[in-house]
């Protein structure tokens, strides 16, 4: 079947490597079998930036020219902007009525995340119920495919009750479901050792991190503390430099053996960060370069949104539209 795809993510920093092996790998490998719409979702990122709708706004095209550094193709992939899409939000409106507040207070990252920051009862209503916007998001163009990192899986599974409720009142199948989909890497830590590599824990490496940042942050990786001599045995779990090397290392019988070697005794965190931060430079280097070249001729970025943001407003409209009409409250057309 020809797979419908919708991805995204939230203009509030620019993209990290954890982006980078967690969906955006997967995004330029699947231009070429599927049809895919990337959506930049700043309406989502307003959830817990309501005060500083700037930062959000400074971001969009920052997070453009990541996906066109790293091989997202607007010729094969549409790109679009959720602000600029109303028929998401009026989608939005109609789920949030099928969705209960304990639904939405139940869903683990959701959980996690209003433990990080803080919010206690003064959560914007608008966090707490973001992946009901994001399931607007994915019927709007009816994906049946969505790469994601792991965090997201209890919104594929809040999209499709979703999906099973709307059918349900409508008394026919409106909508369609989706199903996930994980890369190798479904989440990468941060650099800090923390359980993933996030913008809102500041332990990113970024896209456009230059040569200095990426030796300084692989410098500060945390290894194993136990592994004080040289020649002592080390521990591989949780030494967050091999778990970088599985992620991006191309050779994974060299990295085999390197673990080999390491749990013996023999083999310095030294050389070891050596391998990791060349391995790093030789990912972001060219991204870097690409990034660079895209990022100052905005009069183009602009373009590219607007082109791509234009097609999907004819698609996600028909759907509201569809969903509206299965209600009884197209009245009025
Ligand atoms: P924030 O902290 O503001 O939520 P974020 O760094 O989590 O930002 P998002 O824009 O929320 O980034 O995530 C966009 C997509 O990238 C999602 O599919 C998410 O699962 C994936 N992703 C983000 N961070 C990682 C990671 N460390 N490993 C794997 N996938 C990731
Ligand atoms: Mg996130």
């Amino acid at each position: 079947m020809h797979q419908k795809i919708l991805t995204g993510d939230r203009p509030t920093g620019s993209l990290h490597l954890g982006h980078y092996v967690g969906s955006l790998m997967q995004r330029v490998a699947l231009q070429d079998t599927a049809s895919q719409t990337i959506l930049i979702a700043d309406m989502q990122g307003l959830t817990d930036n309501g005060h500083n709708p700037r930062k959000v706004a400074d971001n969009i095209l920052n997070v453009l020219a990541d996906y066109l550094a790293v091989g997202i193709d607007p010729e094969r992939t549409v790109i679009c902007l959720q602000s600029s899409l109303p028929a998401l939000a009026e989608l939005t409106m109609y789920y949030a009525n099928l969705v209960s507040v304990s639904r939405l207070e139940r869903n683990p990252t959701v959980k996690t995340e209003i433990a990080g920051k803080q919010f206690g009862r003064s959560i914007p209503a608008g966090f707490l119920s973001y992946p009901i916007s994001q399931a607007a998001d994915i019927t709007a163009f009816r994906a049946t495919l969505v790469p994601v990192g792991e965090d997201q899986l209890p919104m594929i599974e809040l999209t499709n009750e979703v999906v099973r409720k709307v059918n349900q009142v409508a008394g026919k199948a409106v909508l369609i479901e989706c199903r996930p989909l994980l890369s190798k890497v479904p989440r990468l830590p941060g650099m800090d050792g923390k359980a993933k590599m996030s913008k809102s824990l500041g332990n990113t490496i970024t896209l456009g991190s230059d040569e200095a940042e990426i030796r300084q942050a692989v410098k500060m990786m945390y290894t194993d503390p136990n592994h004080v001599r040289i020649e002592d045995p080390g521990t591989v779990e949780g030494n967050v430099v091999f778990t970088y090397l599985d992620a991006f290392y191309p050779d994974e019988a060299y990295i085999q053996q390197l673990k080999r070697d390491y749990r013996h005794g023999g083999l310095a965190d030294s050389r070891l960060k050596k391998i990791l931060e060349e391995c790093l430079q030789e990912t972001l280097s060219p991204i870097r370069q690409r990034r660079a070249e895209v990022i100052d001729d905005k009069a183009r970025l602009i373009s590219i949104l607007r082109s791509g943001t234009e097609k999907a407003r004819l698609e996600t409209e028909a759907v509201a539209r569809e969903v509206k009409a299965s209600f009884g409250l197209d009245v009025l057309g």
